[in-house]
């Protein structure tokens, strides 16, 4: 049923503050104070930092102008094309779940551009929302970037009507200030993303990789869960490159590269490692399964067709993998990547064109290794 559709449910436009890109005298008389939390919030314009270090900068003005008890900060990303959960105040981590990809209240906030003020009783969506966080009012900002609304500050209170119209004003300069700032850390994100891209095959460098795997493995010690780290190698690639020449290996590398990628999990990380190798990090999988995700990438490129400079052209090509767990293999990263490559190594040795675990090898071809 649409809240719309009920007598006890107002439709979301009432919540709309209208608002004005100035002050009037009686609110800079009044709230000098928050004024001058705003002014403060401008003069901190030209700092170079990152987008979430902003947010949480906000939030921290937010409070000297308001008095809330929980919030909410989504902010667009750009990588997943959708909204996100960037910053909850007050809330334990469960209680966020079912708001991390966006709620009723962001989505009019996209949609009016404007600050909203709820309270609880009025709209059925709203209700919903407000009593799933535990509050009886809240006061919605947009957040702007290039002049598009691309987020939403959301403070949250257990009273009715905890938050006035004037709030919503200075919040709303409060927005018309950040905006520069927040456009320029939303421009950064997108660099530091492209900085992690190979610009050949679009998988992550492997200074990504390195700095992943390092996240991965403090998080796999915390949760006592293993890693598999695949290494991948293309067999006899050089011969590729000498029969029709770099430019026709550049573009197969793109093209087995895309053939890793499919079916990976949103988790799992993709890196190239260097020349024709490549990575691959997944999180919480075991020897079983890890090896299960290997062979099925390793019959991927057996199978497909590569286009050596025409259509008419068609090469075949094989990889090798090399596998091994963390913490099982491995107790550091370092270890975990030589393990890995030992792996590799030892599928080449026994003919390529198939995976092997370190767990299988023998110590003394460990050694060797
Ligand atoms: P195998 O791995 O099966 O032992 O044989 P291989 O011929 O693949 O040997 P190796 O891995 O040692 O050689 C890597 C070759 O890959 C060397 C180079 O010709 C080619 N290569 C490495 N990086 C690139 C690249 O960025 N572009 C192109 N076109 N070729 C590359
Ligand atoms: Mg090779
Ligand atoms: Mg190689």
């Amino acid at each position: 049923m649409l809240a719309d559709e009920t007598t006890d449910s107002i439709p979301p436009e009432r919540f709309v503050v209208e608002v004005f890109s100035e002050l009037d005298q009686t609110t800079v008389q009044r709230r000098w104070r928050e004024v001058n939390v705003i002014l403060r919030l401008s003069m901190l314009g030209g700092m170079q930092i990152q987008l979430e270090a902003t947010l949480n900068m906000l939030l921290d003005f937010a409070s000297e102008i308001a008095f809330f008890e929980k919030s909410l900060v989504y902010f667009w990303e750009e990588d997943s094309d959708q909204v996100r959960l960037r910053l909850a105040g007050g809330m334990e981590r469960d209680a966020t779940e079912p708001y991390v990809r966006g709620n009723i209240f962001n989505f009019w906030a996209t949609r009016y551009g404007r600050p909203l003020l709820v309270t609880l009783g009025h709209n059925l969506q709203a209700d919903a929302t407000l009593e799933g966080i535990g509050a009886k009012s809240a006061l919605i900002v947009p957040l702007v970037v290039s002049n598009k609304v691309i987020g939403s500050m959301q403070l949250f209170a257990t009273e009715m009507d905890a938050f006035t119209r004037e709030d919503a004003q200075l919040f709303w300069m409060l927005t018309l200030v950040a905006e520069n700032q927040l456009t320029r850390d939303y421009e950064n994100e997108g660099l530091i993303r492209f900085a992690f891209t190979d610009f050949l095959t679009g998988l992550k460098t492997r200074g990504y990789f390195e700095q992943q795997l390092d996240l991965e493995i403090k998080r796999a010690e915390r949760k006592q869960t293993p890693i598999a780290l695949l290494m991948l190698d293309i067999d006899h690639f050089k011969s590729l490159n000498d029969n029709f020449g770099h430019h026709v290996g550049d573009q197969v590398l793109r093209d087995v590269s895309a053939v890793l990628m499919k079916d990976l999990r949103e988790v799992d990380t993709a890196a190239r490692y260097g020349g024709e190798e490549f990575v691959i990090v997944l999180p919480e999988t075991n020897i079983a399964s890890a090896i299960q995700v290997a062979n099925r990438i390793r019959r991927g490129v057996e199978q497909a067709k590569f286009f050596a400079g025409s259509p008419r052209q068609v090469e075949h090509l094989t990889i090798s993998i090399g596998v091994a767990i963390f913490d099982q293999d491995a107790q550091t990263k370092r270890e975990l990547i030589e393990s890995a490559d030992a792996a590799l190594y030892a599928a080449k040795s026994k003919g390529r064109n198939q995976v092997v675990a370190f767990s299988t090898l023998n110590a003394r071809t460990r050694e060797v290794s």
